[in-house]
């Protein structure tokens, strides 16, 4: 057996010096030194084959102990690694070789004890029994502290059900690290990493999470999606002093909160933001810094940078580039407070300094926002000085109270309009040159300077692939797939992630669901020439990270039976709780009417699409709602899709309604849903009972350039937020109603 002494003896002094960094929170860039020498004399490792040994061997583990985890996967470990090591000789928990040794099914880690370190591990392919994946304690008395985590691999390990909530990483104690690490694809209520302070053991405790990387964090549809939260709203004016430096976080778009911030004195230095939805809010607690941070939204959608709330935080020297988000979202938000709040409301703004960074291109700096009748407290004492903002148009401030409170001086601005009276601001009329990174260097002593971020490479370990950039269906092998009887199934039993069925002419016909855990395409040649029939009450079920692209196929409900509930496309949580997406291109749906409520796609309770995106089809004869979204009926915020677009599409002899959703509740934390019809042709939709559409609490309504006749109106109910809805450029037939919209606002009064 061959295992590595000398990297792992270094690690251990890394700890150490690791603590050393933690109590002065020196920059990334100082990078721990590694001895070449290291004294191995004091140190005892063994290798463990079992979990049994690897219990004996934690039990009797003295300071300079190092126990290594043979290679292999390790099933339904639930670790628990106490031991008391020192500051010169922690006690080591490694893998044999990093990334393969592999926690799966229902396996977890707690750490309890002083002076630990683990490093190697890779938790897949389960999930966690516990409330966490890794723990920085054994119980509520059995805390760690001046330990550390490092290069250890989390992926894909959510909870089955979306709505059980659990937490990947919590630390807990004082002077502890947690770094090198890669955490990505959690699908599950939650935050990915939490910081808590529920004891006194666990406040001002100097902890440093760094140079992790955070991969994709989906939409998660409802409030809990966040990506790092640090204390709660209950011990929001506790003082908790932790690092944050050199993350990347990779399209991490949960919820409108990337990071929530809610405790005071922390730092957030030198981090990466690529095209993640929201913003690092500073939500409760005092006394934060923001700094040399780089906000790049890529000008995706609700990509957002800082939003400030409570007294003296510092925003300085951040570089916000191509950020489109607005509202909560913007590239800097600044809050109004309420008057004696609440520990758990809105504090105002006090002592507030932004100043030298860089707003390049960003839709808007949002001051005020929140203003109601409850958020009246303006920002106080507060300075805006010697920023650079080259606005995305010629309107990038957006004030929504009185914002005396905020002095502006130093500052240049470029391609917008500065506040009103214009004082403060220096404005351009000259073009900016940019570096050869693109960035825009500080014009007249405004804006940041070097260093912004952190590279993704320089974050989470080598050994284990980041996210792939790519589209979900591409890539991946042509199947031919020949006419008959379930020959789908057989060819699906093949089938690798991203592959592509392509079906020949001819009649198929399905005598089984059809299981979809990974993207799939399934392709005709002709629309007309493929003809689909099944004989179950639905034909696909989508399970895990299940995706389904539809194209070129027609599809009959006329052989499924006559029960209830029946749609083509349905959504099953066994295996799994990962977001869905489904895209629909030149097919037929024909005879959904064998019995009453039949449906191209029913999304279960619990259940999450990204898109669903429907081109150039054809639905007709249908019973039922053609989609249905409207399962999540608590009002807890939580919905079933995030986007629904149709284009160019024909409905006709429809008995429910083409689209019914459903989103209730009056929570702040997500940004949709969306739903998008344009360029398409309605006959005969509701019969007289049904809406044409029921939209139940969504937030963007477009609805153009259609063709009516025979069909009621669309019902929207306004729930929360500010409801967006554009409809024009439609025809309406002889029998429509007068107005094609119903809009029934249910929103508190503010
Ligand atoms: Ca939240």
């Amino acid at each position: 057996m061959r295992f590595r002494a000398s990297s792992i003896s270094l690690t251990a002094i890394s700890l150490a010096l690791a603590g050393c960094a933690a109590a002065q929170h020196a920059p990334a860039s100082a990078q721990t030194p590694q001895a070449e020498n290291a004294d191995h004399s004091a140190t005892k490792q063994t290798v463990v084959q079992t979990q049994e040994e690897a219990e004996s061997a934690i039990k009797a583990a003295q300071p300079g102990t190092e126990i290594i985890l043979a290679n292999g996967k390790w099933e339904d470990f639930d670790l628990l690694f106490e031991a008391q090591g020192t500051a010169d000789a922690p006690v080591v928990l490694s893998a044999q070789t990093p990334g393969e040794v592999i926690l799966t099914g229902q396996s977890s880690l707690r750490l309890a004890g002083e002076h630990l370190l683990v490093s190697g591990l890779v938790f897949r392919d389960g999930y966690s029994p516990r409330d966490s994946v890794i723990s920085f304690r054994k119980d509520s008395s059995n805390l760690a502290n001046n330990s550390r985590v490092t290069e250890t691999v989390i992926k894909g390990y959510s909870q089955p059900d979306r709505a059980q909530r659990d937490t990947w990483v919590m630390l807990y104690g004082r002077n502890n690290v947690f770094d090198h690490n890669h955490l990505a694809g959690k699908t599950n209520s939650g935050p990915t990493l939490a910081v808590r302070l529920d004891s006194e053991e666990s406040r001002e405790n100097n902890h440093e999470i760094r140079n992790n990387y955070f991969g994709p964090r989906p939409i998660f549809g409802s409030n809990g999606g966040e990506t790092l939260r640090i204390g709660t709203s209950h011990y929001s004016l506790t003082h908790s002093g932790t690092l944050v430096e050199g993350n990347y976080f990779d399209r991490c778009s949960g919820e409108v909160e990337i990071i929530s911030n809610k405790a005071g004195g922390n730092v957030f230095r030198g981090n990466t933001f690529y095209q993640s939805r929201g913003t690092l809010t500073l939500r409760h607690g005092n006394g934060t810094l923001v700094e040399n941070n780089f906000f790049d939204g890529n000008n995706k959608p609700y990509t957002g940078g800082v939003r400030v709330i409570n007294a003296d935080q510092t925003v300085r020297n951040n570089y916000f580039k191509y950020l489109t988000g607005t509202g909560f979202s913007g590239a800097l938000v600044i809050m109004n407070g309420v008057p004696d709040s609440p520990i758990n409301r809105y504090h105002q703004v006090d002592n507030a300094s932004i100043q030298g960074n860089t707003f390049d291109n960003v839709s808007v700096i949002e001051l005020g926002e929140g203003s109601d009748t409850e958020r009246t407290a303006t920002p106080v004492n507060s300075s805006f000085q010697g920023n650079l903002i080259v606005g995305a148009d010629d309107t990038v401030f957006d004030v929504h109270d009185d914002i005396s409170g905020i002095a502006f001086t130093g500052n240049v601005i470029a391609k917008s309009q500065p506040l009103a009276n214009g004082k403060g601001f220096l404005e351009l009329s000259a073009g900016l040159d940019r570096s050869d990174e693109g960035l825009l260097a500080p014009q007249n002593d405004a804006g940041a300077s070097p260093p912004f971020g952190v590279s993704r490479e320089k974050t989470g370990v080598s050994w284990f692939p980041k996210a792939s950039p790519s589209a979900p269906f591409d890539g991946g092998q042509r199947i031919a797939v020949s006419p008959g009887t379930d020959t789908l199934s057989a060819a699906l039993e093949n089938a690798e992630e991203a592959d592509t069925l392509v079906l020949a002419p001819g009649n198929y016909v399905e005598s089984k669901i059809l299981t979809i855990d990974k993207p799939l395409t399934i392709i005709g040649s002709e629309r007309e020439k493929v003809q689909i029939e099944f004989l179950r009450p639905n034909l696909f079920a989508l399970e895990g990270n299940g995706a389904l692209a539809l194209e070129s196929l027609s599809f009959s409900g006329a052989r499924a039976p006559d029960g209830s509930g029946n749609a083509l496309v349905t959504t099953s949580p066994r295996g799994g709780s990962g977001n869905h997406l489904v895209s629909i291109k030149d097919a037929n749906f024909v005879d959904f009417d064998v019995n009453r409520g039949f449906s191209v796609l029913s999304a279960g309770k619990g259940s999450f699409f990204d898109r669903i995106d429907i081109a150039g089809s054809r639905f007709e004869n249908f019973s039922g709602d053609v989609f249905r979204l409207d399962q999540e009926t608590d009002d807890y915020g939580i919905y079933n899709a995030e986007y629904l677009t149709i284009t160019d599409s024909t409905f006709e002899d429809v008995g429910g309604s083409v689209v019914s959703i459903y989103r209730g509740g009056t929570d702040e934390s997500t940004f949709g849903p969306h739903v998008s019809v344009s360029g398409s042709t309605f006959k005969d939709v509701g019969k007289g009972s049904a809406p044409l559409m029921r939209l139940h609490g969504v937030q963007q309504t477009t609805f153009t350039d259609n063709d009516l006749d025979s069909v009621s109106a669309i019902d929207l109910v306004k729930t929360t937020g500010d409801p967006q809805v554009t409809v024009s450029g439609n025809t309406n037939g002889d029998n429509g109603p007068d107005e094609l919209i119903s809009v029934d606002d249910r929103r508190p009064i503010k």
